[in-house]
């Protein structure tokens, strides 16, 4: 059967830049910041429901949905936060469902999770691979490669799970502190490892 593989890292880790190297080499690709944004599209019942939850305020002029207007309107209110998630989960969960059925059955399917161990997912997956690098190394890649600024690229880091959360619930560890081509080995032989997983 097909073997479940969670993959996650912290902001600017290079969780992407894994995930994208997998699915090159033949993992089933599910990925649920892409699902979050799929389920919210303009046209789609997600987005009704959120107009109708919070009001026409939370959309752009072009119909779309603006994410930092209902970011801040959910962001200091659990209660508001509750009641999107309530809208969101069930459709991103019915939409990674019907992409895992539809996953060859020897499939390796590779979630990539940004917030796997915040959330406590550990125990969905098979095996939880974390892609590690120092917060320096963190903060130069946001800031030099993503335009943020140095406050931002810390203030989200601090929000999120420390290294050593992380750690504490891999099974296995891409260190990406090292170059793209280390990263490459690295993911070379956990693509070869997988395949063995599975059979
Ligand atoms: P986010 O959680 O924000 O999606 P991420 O963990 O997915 O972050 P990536 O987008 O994969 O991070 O990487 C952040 C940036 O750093 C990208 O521009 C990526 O190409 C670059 N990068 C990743 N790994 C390395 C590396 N070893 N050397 C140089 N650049 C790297």
């Amino acid at each position: 059967s097909a073997l479940r593989v969670g993959l996650t890292g912290g902001i600017g880790s290079g969780k992407s830049e894994v995930s994208r190297r997998l699915a090159a080499a033949g993992a089933v690709l599910i990925d649920s910041d892409a699902l979050a944004r799929e389920v919210v599209e303009p046209g789609g019942e997600g987005l009704a429901r959120i107009v109708e939850e919070f009001g026409e305020g939370v959309l752009t002029g072009e119909g779309t949905l603006n994410r930092e207007k209902l970011g801040s309107i959910v962001f200091s209110d659990p209660e508001k936060l509750a009641r999107l998630n309530a809208i969101t989960h069930p459709l991103i969960g019915a939409r990674s469902a019907e992409l895992q059925e539809a996953a060859p059955e020897d499939a390796v399917i590779v979630f990539d999770v940004p917030l796997l161990a915040e959330n406590g997912l550990e125990s969905l997956y098979a095996l939880v691979v974390v892609v590690d690098a120092p917060v320096e190394t963190q903060l130069e890649r946001l800031t030099s490669l993503r335009g943020m600024s140095e406050e931002e690229a810390r203030k989200r880091i601090a929000a999120q799970a420390t290294r050593e959360q992380r750690l504490a619930i891999a099974d296995r560890v891409i260190d990406n502190s090292g170059t793209l081509e280390e990263l490459a080995g690295q993911v070379d032989r956990l693509w070869a490892d997988l395949l063995e997983l599975r059979s």
